[in-house]
């Protein structure tokens, strides 16, 4: 491990932002810490990078405990939302800050900084911009200054804080998969805010799922889009369907509804339902394929790109299906339409499971 937090307690006032958090970041990966806005995410990296310190709990950074090491001891590279650049100097200047101030023994020559900045600035791909100053710069490129700036000290550890949250979404996965590529070929140890589900699946090894100052799950984002370990994750990760209801002998009965699932592996009493909309499968109601299933009508179609979102009326309640266009056509999805609905793969929470804030 290279970063190990444990038990890790903050509070502001009376409020507790973060609340015995364990976690572990590894050498050399690419970590989201992933919530709702207030969730703890930027208390969390604050703390691990030395900016803010815990009241209670401990920390060890490669192996040190961490508790008397600045930033500096920590040699963290911290990138914000909001581009903190130096408006008065160059991007070059920008990225040689952190060189020019080292003290004198431990500092590089000029033309070693010089040579330095420009191996960076060819890395963000910025090369002949290192004239300009960040007034003259787009949004995008400002945050791959502010990238080299932090790269630039050779951090053990880069910590970014929503860096694209003031992008626009076609630049902001523009940068993502930059990121991505830049985090692959140098392997910095890199710990990720933000508070966007897909953001975080794409980009991440490994996704920290936090909410009000608690860590949920974490895991790969395969295993927590597809094994969330409670409805609050599985809410956050996605649309999907929710249903209240009750099991009882080894089914659970949907409240309201004519439908009922297997819950074998759950005690009897309230509990909840999720389905994911690609997991509400319509039949057609003609002929025995549909027979003794709940019906549902179709009310809005929304289909733009290669899958559609339907929302369907099943009982009074609403009902979210995705299927590609291809399934659409075939099913010959119409507005006031009647379909069978058989829901694949529900996903049971029974009473005693952390609910939904
Ligand atoms: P996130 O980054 O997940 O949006 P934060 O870690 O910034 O959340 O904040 C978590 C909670 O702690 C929020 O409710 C926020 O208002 C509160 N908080 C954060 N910093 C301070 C502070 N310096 N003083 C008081 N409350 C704070
Ligand atoms: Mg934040």
């Amino acid at each position: 491990m290279t970063i190990t937090v444990s038990q890790v307690t903050k509070r502001f006032g009376s409020f507790l932002a973060l609340d015995a958090v364990d976690l572990h970041v590894r050498s050399g990966e690419l970590l989201a810490l992933l919530g709702p806005s207030g969730s703890g995410k930027t208390t969390l990296l604050r703390i691990l990078g030395g900016l803010d310190r815990a009241d209670t709990g401990s920390i060890t950074f490669f192996g040190e405990e961490a508790l008397g090491l600045t930033p500096r001891d920590r040699q963290v590279g911290f990138v914000f939302q909001h581009y903190s650049l130096f408006r008065h100097m160059t991007v070059h200047d920008n990225v040689a800050f952190g060189l020019d101030v080292r003290p004198r023994k431990d500092r590089l020559t000029r033309a070693e900084i010089s040579e330095k900045v420009t191996d960076l600035l060819e890395l963000v791909q910025l090369a002949p911009l290192a004239d300009r100053y960040p007034a003259q710069l787009s949004g995008g490129q400002r945050q791959r200054v502010a990238l080299a700036r932090a790269l630039a000290i050779e951090p053990k550890v880069l910590l970014l804080d929503e860096p694209f949250g003031a992008l626009d979404a076609k630049v902001r996965k523009e940068l993502r998969r930059w990121l991505r590529r830049l985090h692959d070929e140098m392997h910095i140890t890199s710990v990720f805010v933000t508070h966007d589900q897909e953001e975080a699946l794409e980009l991440a090894d490994r996704v920290v799922v936090m909410n009000s100052g608690r860590v949920e799950q974490v895991g790969t984002p395969g295993e927590v889009y597809d094994q969330p370990a409670s409805p609050f994750v599985y809410d956050f990760l996605g649309n999907v369907n929710r249903f209240e209801c009750m099991i009882r002998n080894g089914e659970a009965r949907l409240s309201g509804l004519s439908l009922t699932v297997p819950a074998t592996a759950i005690a009897p009493g309230p509990a909840v339902v999720f389905v994911r909309p690609h997991d509400v499968e319509l039949v057609p109601c003609d002929g025995d394929a549909g027979a003794g299933l709940p019906r549902a009508r179709v009310r809005h179609i929304f289909s733009v790109g290669p899958t559609a979102r339907v929302e369907l009326d099943i009982e009074g309640h609403p009902l979210e299906a995705v299927m590609d266009q291809d399934r659409l056509r075939s099913l010959n999805v119409h507005s006031g339409n009647w379909y069978a609905v058989r829901l694949t793969r529900p996903r049971l929470f029974g009473a005693g499971t952390r609910e939904l804030p």
